[in-house]
């Protein structure tokens, strides 16, 4: 059984929706501490024994510290995401009064690639450039992924500091080897053509790494290319109010070239 809810972050007229999902008993992401009374109904109204963890950003832990105290069940995330877990979030103030500090939790890392629930198996992906702990989880039996945040839009100009390009490519490409067709995206929901997206995406990515070498190679500056590439500022692309810039996407191109 696979139910997703969806949850929505409205503040000062921007919405910001998030997905959580219940796989069986099982809950992956636990939504922002901004919106923990829809996140709580959800887990009152549901069983909830264990909770897997898509990567350790405040909008998908942000009601792991509750359930730890409420609930005392297994909680899951990649090895390398653990560390950050267990330290109280200090947010940027665009992220923190749209989502909240998180506190400190305690998951356990996960120590296999595979991972069952009662009805589904599903193989673990890890996939860092959102994030390093970054994993997504696969059903290829049913034809499923569940994409955390490696998915999100499919043309993305803009990215965080912390993203790097290079292994959102090499991540999206890893995640395409397996077998599905349908996506649950944490931000963007159901896709019934979610490989299609993706298969866009890393399209996408790719050649705009091209363009912005291309461009770097005839000796213009970041900024020189940005104005190029991205002459518009697009105030109202996804997520752009976190320090979310297309001089990001330019910087991580070419210090990773
Ligand atoms: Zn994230």
């Amino acid at each position: 059984m696979i139910k997703t809810f969806k949850l929505v972050r409205r503040i000062a007229g921007q919405r910001m929706p998030v997905y959580i999902t219940l796989a069986d008993d099982t809950l992956v992401d636990t939504g922002p501490c901004s919106l923990h009374r829809q996140v709580q109904t959800i887990i009152k109204e549901h069983p909830v024994n264990s909770v897997i963890h898509t990567h350790h950003h405040e909008d998908h832990t942000g009601n792991s510290p509750w359930i730890e105290k409420q609930l005392h069940i297994p909680q899951w995330i990649h090895s390398t995401g653990a560390e950050n877990c267990r330290k109280n979030t200090m947010l940027p103030p665009y992220r923190a009064v749209f989502w909240r500090n998180r506190k400190a939790f305690h998951p356990m890392e996960l120590d296999s690639d595979v991972f069952k629930t009662k009805e589904h198996e599903f193989k673990l992906v890890h996939t860092p450039g959102h994030a390093e702990d970054h994993i997504v989880l696969i059903d290829q039996e049913r034809g499923f992924c569940l994409t955390g945040d490696l998915y999100l839009y499919h043309s993305p100009t803009s990215h965080f500091s912390f993203e790097s390009i290079a292994q959102l490519i090499h991540s999206l490409k890893k995640t395409l080897n397996y077998s599905f067709e349908e996506i649950y995206c944490s931000h963007s929901g159901y896709h019934a053509n979610g490989r299609r997206l993706m298969e866009r995406k890393l399209n996408f990515l790719v050649q705009l790494k091209t363009s912005v070498m291309e461009e770097y190679q005839k000796g213009h500056t970041p900024q020189e290319i940005r104005k190029i590439l991205f002459p518009s500022n697009k105030m109202l692309q996804y997520m752009s109010l976190f320090q979310n810039s297309p001089m990001h996407t330019i910087n991580s191109i070419i210090n990773e070239k």
